[in-house]
């Protein structure tokens, strides 16, 4: 399936909640779900249906691709990882996904929003334990070193990142590391992946 390209508010209007893919617009009064949370469409100012059953897990499916940029196929292979793995398979899916280099650019504060970091890293601004990775779903370890690379510590989309994301807090299991880098201090708990979302619903979806 391709990427969505499309205006990417309606999708958190779908979801009904903000899904953070516009970096500082999603902050403000700007935001559509500030404005006008309904859902997309020339139905959306009917009653959101209230959903059962399927739609519920669906809902939530699709509301943790979106907030992570994944694709259904790629998603569907976490899953069956954290199906394979020993544990709370709702909480290791988030705990994959959450893992990904794109994410950890931009929970560090290098990006403004997740599809920014996505196309950051594509474009090889990073460094992971010194080697350049430019593939955005690269899974980090627990001692990974995450750094900008030399050339890139004048780019503008960084600098202007990193000023504005200011005070808005790295979770614990990330720590910032020297002027531009980060390392990643343990692997995340449920706890630290500050997310609204009910891992178990994709769980019982896939289960089926
Ligand atoms: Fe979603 Fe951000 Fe658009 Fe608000 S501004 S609707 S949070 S993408």
């Amino acid at each position: 399936m391709a990427r969505y390209n499309g205006p990417v508010c309606r999708l958190c209007r779908r979801e009904g909640m903000k899904l953070f893919l516009k970096g500082e617009r999603c902050y403000t009064e700007k935001c559509a779900i500030e404005k006008r949370n309904m859902p997309p469409g020339q139905h959306g100012r009917a009653r959101r249906a209230k959903m059962v059953g399927y739609g519920v897990q669906l809902r939530e499916k699709q509301k943790v691709k979106r907030i992570y940029g994944v694709l259904e196929d790629q998603f569907r292979r976490y899953f069956e990882q954290a199906d394979r793995t020993r544990g709370i398979t709702g909480e290791t899916l988030l705990q994959l996904l959450e893992r990904r280099l794109d994410n950890a650019v931009y929970r560090l504060g290098f990006a403004t929003s997740r599809p920014q970091a996505r196309q950051l890293v594509r474009h090889g601004h990073f460094l992971v334990n010194g080697r350049k990775v430019d593939i955005p779903s690269y899974s980090l370890k627990a001692g990974d070193v995450v750094t900008v690379r030399e050339s890139s510590r004048q780019n503008a989309s960084i600098l202007h990142a990193m000023d504005e994301v200011k005070g808005r807090g790295i979770p614990e299991w990330l720590n910032l590391e020297g002027p531009m880098g980060g390392k990643v201090m343990s692997m995340p708990t449920r706890e630290q992946i500050n997310l609204p979302v009910q891992e178990q619903l994709i769980v019982e979806l896939y289960s089926k």
